[in-house]
Order: structure tokens, then sequence, then C-alpha cells
């Protein structure tokens, strides 16, 4: 069995126990990851921070070159971390499945590489030179969830280094080994100390926690869900820290009368199955106009019959199993009360281990437990509406506002219903597509600032601004 190791001040760290960390496809145990203490949390952390003086200090051609080296490296062992996210994750090699994951980690590194924050001169006049300064922050925090595990570590990770920051990252227990990996990675190119990992199991010490409450770390930038959320901005209060909160989505789309069925039942599919549903800005309510209602059901179970679903490593598989027991658990008890009240149009079942069929319910409504709560899963409630105002209000009608999406062949028609979705993205006839160079983040309950282009950089800076 291999054992992982933490990556401390550029090394590997001596810890006294592990956990187990298994394949969602086989439920074999595929590896082992430290299960550190926060004695071992405190170390990584006085690492990074020791690093931050000389890594901070150099000229910004400097860190972009460093920047790109580490891109250059991730790049160099895209496969190797495909498989073993795989492996841990369940995703398939294939598809929209790990090895796009590393294809988007490589691309956002290296477009994040190439950003820059240059001072801003406020005024210059007689009365006198006003510059406006970006200064990194220190120790940045990094706490990643299970569905994406090593892009959103590189989301997290590459935009502190490139404003001059230091690191300590710690992935979620379900999935750690891409992780430590990674940081094995970038620390071939690294100088000792900028970016280091911790592990733990989450049984009996709660290293997130002691993240967010940590003295030594200046920012949080956390992706997880609302309830963790939560958790991370009462305990980062005490020291006042930064944070950029990314968490849960209710993600609607609405399909307005005009929209040709056949033509949006790939993009609906996507929208609401990439990685199993378990996608943060996966659309996980669909609303259909009643005109057209039952003809995009058909050509959505049409499209949905055919994925196949199996072990990732096989390469003919299109989507994997559910990640762990918990979130099984969710989806199948969310699908058992639906079944209940609406029709099952495909799946439903729950299949061998965690796999769970892709699957399709109509005849639900706001109120109904599938439509109002997270599913992260592979299944997608139908509501039916008549009327477009109604329609936005059940859309708007939930904590979070992720993201959203509208689907008509009248872009005007579908831009005027964008603007009232209450939600951080809004797209028309595609939904959760992001970029590098785009702002992404959510309003209400689905967090604080953004992510990705100037405006995520921005927020692994503080202002200084300089009166002359
Ligand atoms: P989670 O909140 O259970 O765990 C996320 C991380 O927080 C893990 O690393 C976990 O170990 C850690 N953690 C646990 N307790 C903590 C505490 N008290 N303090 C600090 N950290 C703690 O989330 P998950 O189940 O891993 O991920 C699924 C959720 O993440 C979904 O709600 C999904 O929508 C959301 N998500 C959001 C985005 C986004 O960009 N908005 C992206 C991906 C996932």
């Amino acid at each position: 069995m291999k054992h992982y190791a933490a990556i401390v001040n550029g090394k590997p760290l001596r810890v006294g126990s592990d956990f187990p960390v298994f394949n969602p496809a086989t439920g074999e145990e595929i590896g082992r990851a430290p299960n550190m203490s926060s004695a071992e949390l405190d170390v990584a952390v006085s690492a990074a921070k020791a690093a931050f003086a000389s890594w901070s200090s150099q000229s910004d051609a400097a860190l972009q070159a460093a920047c790109a080296a580490v891109t250059a490296e991730i790049g160099a062992h895209s496969a190797e971390l495909a498989e073993l996210i795989t492996l841990e994750q369940g995703k398939p090699l294939n598809g929209l499945g790990s090895r796009w994951e590393m294809g988007g980690a490589v691309a956002w590194a290296g477009y994040t590489s190439g950003l820059s924050m240059p001072k801003k001169i406020l005024q210059d006049n007689e009365q006198g030179r006003v510059e406006l300064h970006r200064k990194p922050l220190g120790v940045v925090g990094s706490i990643t969830p299970w569905n994406f595990p090593v892009m959103i570590a590189i989301w997290h990770i590459m935009p502190a280094l490139r404003t001059g920051n230091t690191v300590v990252i710690k992935p979620s227990p379900y999935t750690p080994l891409s992780t430590l990996r990674l940081i094995e990675i970038m620390n071939r190119v690294l100088p000792a100390g900028v970016v280091n990992v911790v592990t733990g199991d989450d049984q009996n010490v709660n290293l997130g926690g002691a993240m967010s409450a940590h003295p030594d770390i200046r920012k949080i930038v956390f992706t997880g869900s609302c309830a963790t959320g939560q958790k991370v901005m009462q305990s980062a209060a005490e020291t006042m820290k930064r944070l950029t909160l990314e968490l849960g989505g209710n993600d609607a789309g609405i399909v307005l009368p005009d929209a040709d069925p056949e033509k949006i039942a790939e993009g609906l599919f996507w929208g609401a199955f990439l990685n199993n549903g378990q996608t943060c800005a996966a659309m996980k309510r669909l609303y259909v106009h009643d005109s057209i209602h039952d003809a995009v059901c058909d050509a959505l179970v049409a499209y949905a019959k055919n994925i196949p679903v199996g072990n990732g490593l096989d390469e003919a598989s299109m989507l994997g199993p559910i990640q762990n027991r918990m979130q099984f658990d969710k989806v199948s008890r969310l699908v058992a009360d639906a079944k209940g009240k609406g029709k099952v149009l495909l799946g439903g079942k729950p299949g061998e281990g965690l796999f769970f069929p892709p699957t399709l319910v109509s005849g639900l409504r706001n109120g109904d437990a599938l439509v109002d709560e997270e599913q992260f899963g592979p299944v997608l409630p139908i509501i039916r509406y008549s009327d477009l105002d109604e329609a936005i209000r059940m859309a708007n009608d939930s904590p979070n506002g992720l993201g959203g999406s509208v689907w008509s062949s009248d872009k005007a028609k579908a831009r005027s219903v964008a603007a009232r979705l209450e939600c951080g993205s809004v797209w028309i006839n595609k939904h959760g597509a992001i970029q590098p160079n785009a702002p992404f983040g959510g309003v209400k309950a689905s967090g604080i600032g953004v992510e990705f282009s100037e405006e995520g950089l921005a927020e692994y800076t503080d202002i200084q601004v300089v009166f002359v």
C-alpha cells in the first residue's frame, strides 16, 4: 500500500499515523494519507511563514517566471495526476473526467501565472501623487472539497503564489492523495516552505477549523459546503482573516417556450450531470415551459439513457460512481422522497456499491426536498411552469445564488430573463461553463468574494495607498 507523505518545508514530514483512502468504484484501499495533529499543522504554518519574506520580496517578473515553472511541472505530470484523481475521486479518465480536470488545472495555472497587478496612479498633479499598491498578505490557508481535488487546489494556490503569498493547503479526507502528490510535484521547482500540504481524517482533529482560527494564517480560501463555510467564517473572525468562500449552489435552469428540445438536450444533460452532478455550479433544478415540457423530458431521457456509467479507469465510462457513502445516502434519500411526489422518467434505483444511474424526475415543485436541497449528485428535478414571472420567482426562491441559465432561441429574450436571476454567473443555452478570465463566485449564501481573473487575484492582496 502506498503511503503518501505530507510535504512541509520542501520535504516529507514524518507523521505518527495515517488513514486509508478508498476507490469509490471498487471500495478498495488505494493509498494512505498522513493523519496530522494541530502541532503538525503549526509546523507547516511556521514553514510557510518563514518562506514568506524571501518569496514575497522577489520582483514581479521573478514571481511570474516561478509560477510558469510550476505550471510546466504540473503539465509534465498531468497523466499521472489524472489517474490518481480517477482512483480516489471516481470520475472517468475519459470525457469530461480527470484528464479534462487536469487540462483545466494546467490552463488555469498558466493563465494565472500571466496575470499581473501593476500599481495604479490615482492622482498625479500639483496637489500631489497618490498610488495604489497591492501587497501580499502572508500565509494563505486553502481548504478544498472532494469533487475536483486538483483543479480547485490550483484555483486556490496559483493566485496566492502569483501575488507573493505562501500556502498551506488541506484537501478533503476523501481525496487527499492527488493533492499530496501535486504539492510534491510543485516543490520540485519551488523554494522550501512556499507551498505546504497537511491532511487529516477529520475524526479527532479538526484541521480545517484549526486553520481558520490560526493566528499566523492571514487568509482562508475555502471551497465546500455552506454549513462548513459558515463555521470557517465564525472561527476566522477573531483574527480578522481575509476570506474567499466558494460555497454550495442550487442552480436553476429555465427553458423558455421557444427553445428547441432536441438542440438543447445535450447541453442540459451535461450542465446538470458534469462530474455526476457533483459540481458546485451544476444545474440542480430545471424549470420547463408547459408547451415544451414533455418534449424536453423525452429529449433528455433519450440522451441520458445512452451515457455509459462505470469504473472510471474504463475508457468507455462517461460517468463514474458517487464519491462517498455520505453523498450516496443523501442522493438516495432525496430520490426516495421524490418518488412519492413526482414521476421518475429515468434511473431512480441505486446500483452496486456507490453507483447511481443518471436520474430524471418530473412533476416536482418548489417545496419538495429534491428541488429545495442541493442534491450534489446524478439526479435532476424537472419542474413545469406556465408563467415566466412565476418561473423566475421559483428560480430565485433559494438561499443560494451561485449560477443560473436560460435556454431559448431568442438571445434578447434570454438576456432579459438572465438579468432577473439572483446568481453570480448566468449562462444562455449552456450551464456551468467557467473560464480563467471571468470572475466566478456566488451571491447570497453561495459565498463571499470571487476567484479567477484580476478580480480574483486582488483577493490575495491588501491595498496600500501611498500619498507622495
Ligand atoms: P465540506 O464543507 O464538507 O468540506 C470541505 C472541506 O472543509 C474539506 O476539506 C473538509 O475537511 C473541511 N472541513 C470540515 N470541517 C471543517 C471546519 N469545521 N472548518 C474548516 N474546514 C472544515 O464540503 P464537501 O462535501 O467536500 O464539498 C461539497 C460542497 O462543496 C457542495 O456544497 C458544493 O456545492 C460545494 N462546492 C462549491 C464550489 C464553489 O466554487 N462554489 C466548488 C466545489 C464545491
